[in-house]
């Protein structure tokens, strides 16, 4: 298993991108809602084009979890009420992809793909201010090709 070093400043700078975003504009008041959002984003090209395919992702209700979670064995997203919005079930939809071994959890490869989503699935002003974030709080999301 590959170290997770980058976890807490990608949490801090997703944090400060989620203060500057507007509650009606991205965030869910029913479970039903995020339930739309991730079918709409399984069905997507986009979904095929970034390499996440055939999950069928459910949904359930985190009830009594502080936290939101992956879970990548049984393709399922944990939301509790706070994480119900855009940009946390992107977060953990990107998390569905990259199960391996070899990368971090939170390492570039996912913090690429997770500016990727923002970009298709919120906006690129949104996509943007993530980069800047990330830079801020120096995080590290280009991949290297070799
Ligand atoms: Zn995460």
């Amino acid at each position: 298993m590959v170290r997770d070093s980058q976890k807490s400043k990608v949490y801090k700078a997703e944090r400060s991108v989620q203060t500057l975003l507007s509650d009606t504009e991205y965030k869910f008041t029913s479970l039903q809602q995020c339930i739309d959002f991730v079918c709409k984003i399984e069905c997507s090209k986009w979904y095929k084009s970034v390499g996440l395919c055939g999950h069928n992702i459910s949904i359930s209700d985190g009830r009594g979890s502080s936290r939101a979670r992956a879970y990548c064995s049984s393709n399922r997203i944990c939301l509790p009420r706070w994480a119900r919005n855009k940009m946390t079930i992107l977060h953990e939809i990107c998390h569905m992809h990259y199960t391996s071994n070899f990368v971090a959890s939170h390492g570039r490869e996912f913090c690429k793909l997770f500016i990727n989503a923002v970009k298709r699935w919120i906006g690129k002003e949104e996509a943007d201010l993530l980069r800047y974030a990330y830079k801020t709080y120096g995080v590290k999301y280009v991949v290297r090709s070799n």
